[in-house]
């Protein structure tokens, strides 16, 4: 079965092209779609269904994956249930896998092998525009634009009102610093406008995501980049944004990690361990020896090294 995959890998890879460092900014895949529309993918065809509601779970059965140009698989017989309205966390060292796996719910790429069904339906039966539109991602890297504000937040939204913008922001814990900004919430960012941080990049990509009220959330937690306070806020912000709505979070916020209705251990490529922190923790496995190795010591303070580590 493998020889078979392997031999099958490098026609793949021809028509597997743009990944794009863009799968890894978007701020939401309606962004992503612009420029990641399947015209350019013909292959990967689009399904006839439209995309209305999650009414039971996604189910990630026996993926493989490997990327465009490279015969290492990179996801090996991953199967993993995520139930609406919960939040599953992906951990694991650097290049387990974890991006990947986000990377294949919005399809910006097909597993190889194996599928990814909503409700029993395989993602590909899906119109791929309908079924981003209920989808989100934040990630560290957030994609703004050189426009307003208020533009920014309410990309792929354009008709949210004032009132629902507003009250996103507060709910992402934007809306003070806004609200200090020369020109509140029609101050221009970006490379014309006001340079912001990157917690409040992050702060804003929440609020649009509020904004766009996305039915399954993709969230790539990112803190090396955030001062105490900052990483606070945002934390909040996104405890807000997940809360209710069926989440998979690639963690590496210890408070992430111990909430999550499940955590997937990966490793190289496949899933080593699932369950809850007091599961694992218990079990004594590869997540206890993670946590114990990171966390024990300094609960409060993971130090940056230390969230490497878990990344
Ligand atoms: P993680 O998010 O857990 O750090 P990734 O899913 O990003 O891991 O990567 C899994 C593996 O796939 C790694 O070996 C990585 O080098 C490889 N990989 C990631 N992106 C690409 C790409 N665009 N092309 C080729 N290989 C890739
Ligand atoms: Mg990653």
């Amino acid at each position: 079965y493998l020889l078979v995959l392997l031999r099958v890998l490098p026609l793949l890879s021809q028509l597997n092209t743009i990944r794009s460092n863009f799968a890894s900014t978007a701020a939401s895949v309606d962004v992503a779609n612009e420029f990641l529309s399947l015209d350019d993918k013909p292959f990967m065809g689009n399904g006839k269904l439209t995309y209305t509601k999650l009414q039971e779970g996604v189910s990630f059965n026996s993926l493989c994956f490997a990327y465009p140009g490279h015969e290492k698989l990179v996801l090996k017989d991953v199967n993993l249930y995520l139930p609406r309205g919960t939040t599953l966390a992906l951990v694991g060292g650097s290049g387990a896998g974890k991006s990947t796996i986000a990377d294949l719910l919005p399809r910006f790429y097909d597993p190889i092998a194996g599928a990814i069904t909503i409700d029993g339906i395989d993602l590909r039966q899906f119109d791929v525009v309908s079924l981003r539109r209920r989808m989100g991602i934040v990630s560290q890297d957030t994609f703004l634009f050189n426009d307003s504000v208020k533009n920014n937040i309410a990309y792929g939204c354009p008709e949210a009102s004032d009132d629902e913008i507003i009250t996103a922001t507060k709910r992402a814990n934007a809306y003070e610093f806004i609200s200090k900004l020369p020109q509140g919430f029609d101050t221009l960012i970006g490379d014309r406008g006001v340079m912001l941080s990157g917690g409040q990049r992050q702060r804003l990509a929440i609020a649009r995501a509020l904004v766009q009220n996305p039915e399954i959330l993709i969230l790539d937690e990112a803190t090396s980049a955030l001062d105490t306070v900052s990483e606070r806020l945002v934390q909040a912000a996104l405890d807000e944004l997940s809360r209710d709505r069926t989440t998979l979070v690639i963690a590496h916020r210890l408070s992430t990690v111990q909430k999550a209705d499940q955590i997937a251990v990966l490793d190289q490529g496949r899933v080593v361990e699932v369950g809850t922190h007091e599961q694992l923790l218990q079990k004594g496995g590869y997540y206890s020896r993670l946590y114990s190795m990171q966390f024990a010591e300094r609960p409060e303070t993971v130090t940056k090294q230390n969230q490497s580590l878990l990344r």
